[in-house]
């Protein structure tokens, strides 16, 4: 589907860090925890390729792969942590903020959210963030296998309601399981369609 192996290129610290900005790029973002590790090991059907959980308070890399020669999958570093030291947050909310605004060769963020919780406060400064920066986002929720039919319907409307307050969304919805394979092809479709 993407033309060619998937591999690591690079993380990156700063801007000047970044590759070239020479291809089609997404980037996926989430609270640590809701499960973007397992999800981008299971769309680029790699097992250790993103490592899951990082430690709290570590040096935050923005990961590169690529997919095939034609796109790379940018793996933001996870927020939220409780705990994290407050240098090391603002110091990587500089650096999200400069990539978001400046990378002129991205042309989606996917926003991890938990389907058993919703779109929180902790995901609306991103959110946020995105509208500010024009970067068109897409939530993708995780874990749906952990939730009941009567649930995901909920869930889907709590965060279509959420989104609807976003000029940057995109208004549709991608549900997830990584532990299932839920809704991952179609999580590959989307980013094989965007040039
Ligand atoms: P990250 O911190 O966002 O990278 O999250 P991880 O990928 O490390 O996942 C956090 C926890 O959620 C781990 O215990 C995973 O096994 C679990 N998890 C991730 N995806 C799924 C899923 O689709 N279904 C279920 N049931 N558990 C999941």
């Amino acid at each position: 589907l993407f033309a060619g192996p998937v591999t690591f290129v690079k993380g990156v610290v700063a801007m000047s860090g970044l590759p070239p900005a020479d291809r089609t790029e997404v980037c996926f973002a989430g609270r640590s925890n809701v499960g973007k590790s397992s999800l981008i090991n299971a769309l680029t059907g790699r097992k250790t390729l993103a490592r899951a959980s990082n430690t709290p308070g570590r040096t935050q890399e923005i990961n590169y792969f690529a997919l095939g020669e034609a796109r790379y999958l940018v793996d933001l570093p996870g927020y939220g942590y409780a705990e994290a030291p407050v240098a090391i947050v603002a110091k990587w909310q500089a650096l999200l903020k400069q990539y978001l605004a400046g990378r002129q060769t991205l042309r989606r963020a996917f926003v991890l959210i938990d389907a058993r919780h919703g779109v929180k406060d902790v995901d609306e400064e991103i959110l946020k963030l995105l509208d500010r920066s024009a970067v068109t986002f897409q939530a993708v929720l995780t874990k749906v296998d952990k939730i009941n039919k009567v649930e995901r319907a909920a869930v889907i409307e709590q965060v279509k309601g959420a989104l609807a307050k976003h000029p940057a969304a995109y208004p549709e919805v991608v549900v997830t399981s990584s532990e299932k394979g839920e809704g991952i092809e179609t999580l590959r479709a989307i980013i094989a369609t965007l040039e």
